[in-house]
């Protein structure tokens, strides 16, 4: 690393802890490191400040603290709501999820899929909106279960899981959303929707990683995923990740009051870098311009040039993001996501996930929007479907 300052746009791969809580955590490693559990008042003490964070989280979700279970991440909570739905109904053998989940709760389905469930992926459309028609229709009596994700990763788009959840709960049929994504970003009130079960991960809303949460709505059946000690009413087995508890409640509080911050200030950040790139850059657009989207994320489609190599350039200057293709497989293909919402190979190569937070300033939106025009550029004197002309025909 070379001391070139970071700007950080890729808050919605993990986000930094905020100073608040580490400072709230810190004491909870090597001065009150008690076992919540234990009799004596040295592990009650650590153990009124985990009931603390749990009614500060609950009250970011209008939850109340007995619909709280803490986990180690997003993935674990994802895999605990839909082994609970299916253990809780082993004779339905039916699962709905959509085409754009984040692998933790795709990749279960599909493994699902091969273990004897018959599992529906619904698609989008071309801006990212679920296709409600489909969904609804595909609802069965033999359906355990439906997952689907509050907001959209990479793209930010919103699905509407409040109005799903009317639909879903009528037809008796639980309703999970994998809202990781969403929590601190957009308000959310438990009080007032009839989803059933809720995940978050501390680690996207400034605090470690490592830490999660899943809500299970009062009155749920549930069966616990990590089965061992009597931990969280019997429903996650485990000593309790004491520190990152403690931060995650702090986290949830500070979220709550930079909501409206997050909704506007942040917001405009993101819309002026999307306003500023589309117009001087030429061939780009907004993947999910015309949905609904969370306030801080801007996945921008650069035609004709590798979103790999873009974050090469961008990282000489500092920017970090990421980028819309999984190279994690050596094969760089375009993202599952782009894939579904039919955004061409062209596009989806070149897109570029900028993920903003509260700690961004609009002096470092400005040095991105300075240097992109000349990234992209250069990469295009460099691509032959530029080169040759192909550019013309999109
Ligand atoms: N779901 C979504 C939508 C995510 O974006 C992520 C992380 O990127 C996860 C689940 C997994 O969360 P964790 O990293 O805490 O397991």
């Amino acid at each position: 690393m070379n001391d070139t300052p970071v700007i950080y746009l890729d808050n919605n791969a993990t986000t930094m802890v905020a100073p608040e809580v580490l400072e709230e955590m810190l004491p909870y490693f090597n001065r009150w490191y008690g076992n919540p559990s234990s009799m004596h008042s040295f592990g009650g003490m650590v153990g009124r400040r985990i009931r603390e964070a749990r009614e500060r989280l609950a009250s970011l979700l209008g939850a109340s603290e007995e619909e709280i279970i803490f986990t180690s991440c997003g993935t674990e909570s994802d895999s605990t709501a839909i082994y609970a739905a299916i253990r809780s109904y082993p004779e339905k053998k039916h699962i709905i999820t959509s085409r754009v989940e984040h692998p933790a709760v795709k990749n279960l389905c599909d493994y699902l899929a091969k273990n004897g469930y018959r599992v529906t992926t619904v698609g989008v459309d071309k801006s990212g909106n679920l296709d409600l028609d489909f969904l609804y229709d595909n609802l069965t009596p033999d359906t355990a279960i439906v997952s689907l994700m509050w907001a959209n990763n990479e793209t930010g788009v919103i699905f509407p899981v409040e109005e799903i959840a009317e639909k879903t709960a009528a037809a008796g049929i639980v309703l999970h959303t994998d809202a990781v994504q969403a929590v601190g970003k957009i308000p959310i009130d438990m009080q007032t929707n009839r989803i059933d079960m809720l995940s978050l991960s501390g680690h996207k809303l400034h605090a470690p990683k490592g830490i999660g949460a899943l809500y299970v709505r009062k009155g749920t059946k549930f069966s616990p995923f990590l089965i061992g000690g009597h931990q969280e009413k019997g429903r996650r087995g485990g000593t309790e990740n004491t520190a990152s508890i403690i931060g995650l409640g702090k986290a949830a509080e500070l979220a709550a009051a930079k909501m409206s911050e997050e909704n506007t200030r942040v917001r405009e950040l993101r819309d002026k870098l999307e306003r500023e790139l589309t117009q001087r850059i030429p061939n780009c657009f907004v993947n999910g311009k015309d949905a609904p989207r969370l306030p801080n994320t801007a996945s921008i489609a650069f035609e004709f040039v590798e979103g790999e190599a873009i974050l090469l350039l961008m990282n000489e200057h500092g920017i970090c993001a990421s980028s819309g293709s999984a190279c994690t497989s050596g094969s760089l293909e375009p993202s599952h996501v782009l894939r579904a919402m039919g955004v061409p190979f062209t596009a989806a190569h070149g897109t570029i996930r900028y993920s903003l937070s509260v700690y961004n300033t609009e002096a470092e939106i400005d040095v991105v929007i300075e240097h992109m025009p000349g990234i992209i550029e250069r990469l295009r004197q460099l691509s032959p479907f530029w080169k040759s002309g192909a550019c013309m025909a999109s």
